[in-house]
């Protein structure tokens, strides 16, 4: 990800790209406490870490199927009055009429 990689060397040093040397202190050598949360993917937002959400990937999440309300102008030409979800939806109403009026055009 980084166009800059930073080598570690076997004792710790990390080697910047630019050849800087650096050395992490021991956790029992340092003044101040390590504030970021061992969790991959945490970010620093002023001042404070935010952990990444435990959320479902995209492609294994499910959504209910959707219909159109177009449906309904089909289902009119039923013989028997269709009682499917979209028919019951109360903008199925118009697509009916627009059926029967277009019915009503051909005669
Ligand atoms: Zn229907």
């Amino acid at each position: 990800m980084t166009h800059h990689p930073i080598k570690t060397l076997p004792d710790g040093t990390r080697v910047y790209s630019n050849g800087t040397r650096y050395k992490p202190k021991a956790p029992e050598e340092r003044v101040r406490r390590v504030r970021k949360p061992a969790v991959e993917g945490a970010v620093l937002w002023q001042g404070t870490w935010l952990l990444p959400l435990d959320l479902l990937p995209l492609e294994a999440r499910q959504w209910p199927e959707t219909r159109p309300d177009t449906d309904a102008y089909e289902h009119a030409s039923k013989p028997r009055r269709c009682k499917c979800d979209v028919c019951k939806r109360p903008s199925a109403k118009r697509w009916k009429l627009q059926w029967k009026r277009e019915q009503r055009a051909l005669l």
